[in-house]
């Protein structure tokens, strides 16, 4: 017996926003969008305001998002939203600012600020977000997830079925503007998440189906366009894994492989693709001793586990962390070993396990 739920409704191809009737959702927009600039550069903007400006909408920016965005960002945006009376959202971007699209949707329709939806998560309502990828990692355009930085410099999931975006839109051809390092950790941030949704106690027959689609889908194409941005076509297959990793996910959610890498992303400033890399084998490996089945299912496309590490090493040679004692102890204090991503990965994680993953790196 198992259940899917995912009612996102997915766009996926070549010039697929003109498809998307924005009318649907209001008269006025309201587009979130990184700091960097990328959303210009990749011509998605071009594209959107090309279908806005033809059926008269309006619209309002907001391009201040950062990555590993902050709550105080959430909610800079949500006070913006409001007061430009805006009726959607649009995020154009990777993980960070289609997460914050997400978290604004909710923080404005509440008229709260972020911090206070975490406690009454499953009864919020939002806006309608229309979510458009230009990385090819996080999924996130699928999700009921938004990632986001508390005050303290804690990554925290806001993760709650009303947080579903209304449309996504995957045209792979915004990634082909990706440099190395952002397509390298944001596809491996997609490999993980295919890997851990496969691993994870809660996976199904559909999410392992998804998910191996991925996985292969990542081994044939991810080395590709390391060594050649412009091929479009396995730029599109990999664009299509990470939108299976968001599937799956949404499904299973992930496992204590994240929940090692946000201290790492939050001390060490190290991407949160890259973060997951560095425990990932290590957590396959001990998942080998409590249910060997799901890593053969997992690791089927590299041949073993060892082949899946040295994919990953073929790609992104593992940096050493040499972390002192007193470091590993407190990133390893930062592990909530309740949540569900620790519950939900076979084997037994307590404080003291997790600190030794640590003080290995
Ligand atoms: P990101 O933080 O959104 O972006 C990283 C960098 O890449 C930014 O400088 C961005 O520029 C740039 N960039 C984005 N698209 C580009 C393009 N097409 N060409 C050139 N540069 C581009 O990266 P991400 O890895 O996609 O997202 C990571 C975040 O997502 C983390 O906070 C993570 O925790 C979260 N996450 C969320 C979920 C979920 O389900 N909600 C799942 C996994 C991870 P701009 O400043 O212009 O945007």
């Amino acid at each position: 017996m198992f259940s899917y739920f995912n009612p996102v409704d997915l766009r996926f191809g070549e010039n697929v926003v003109s498809n998307v009737d924005f009318t649907l959702y209001g008269k006025k927009a309201f587009i979130v969008t990184g700091r960097s600039g990328s959303a210009k550069k990749n011509n998605a903007i071009k594209d959107l305001l090309g279908v806005l400006d033809a059926k008269g909408i309006s619209y309002e920016f907001f391009s201040e998002v950062e990555e590993n965005p902050s709550f105080e960002t959430v909610d800079r945006g949500a006070e913006l939203f409001r007061t430009k009376y805006c009726d959607f959202a649009v995020g154009i971007g990777g993980g960070s600012p289609m997460d914050v699209a997400k978290a604004i949707s909710a923080g404005a329709k509440m008229e709260k600020k972020v911090a206070d939806l975490y406690a009454i998560k499953d009864s919020i309502s939002c806006y309608p977000v229309i979510e458009m990828t230009t990385t090819s990692g996080t999924g996130s355009e699928v999700t009921q997830y938004s990632v986001l930085t508390s005050p303290n410099d804690k990554k925290l999931g806001l993760r709650t079925n009303k947080l579903f975006p209304t449309v996504a839109i995957v045209d792979p051809r915004y990634t082909l503007t990706m440099p190395a390092d952002v397509t390298i950790s944001t596809g491996l941030d997609a490999l993980s998440q295919l890997v851990e949704s496969v691993i994870s106690k809660i996976s199904t027959p559909l999410t392992d189906t998804i998910a191996v689609k991925g996985i292969e889908l990542i081994k044939m194409s991810l080395p590709e366009v390391v060594k050649k941005a412009s091929s479009l076509e396995h730029r599109s297959n990999v664009s299509m894994a990470a939108t299976f990793s968001g599937l799956t996910i949404s499904q299973t959610g992930t496992t204590i492989v994240h929940a090692l890498g946000y201290p790492i992303t939050s001390h060490l400033g190290i991407r949160h693709g890259l973060a997951n890399m560095l425990t990932l084998c290590q957590i396959v490996k001990n998942t080998q001793k409590f249910d060997p089945e799901r890593v053969k299912v997992a690791t089927a496309p590299f041949g073993s586990a060892n082949g899946l590490c040295e994919f990953i090493d073929s790609i992104y040679p593992r940096p050493k962390l040499k972390l002192s004692e007193k470091d590993a102890e407190i990133f390893a204090g930062e592990i909530d070993l309740k949540a569900g991503q620790v519950l939900n990965t076979p084997g037994n994680y307590d404080f003291g396990f997790v600190k030794e993953i640590y003080r290995s790196l």
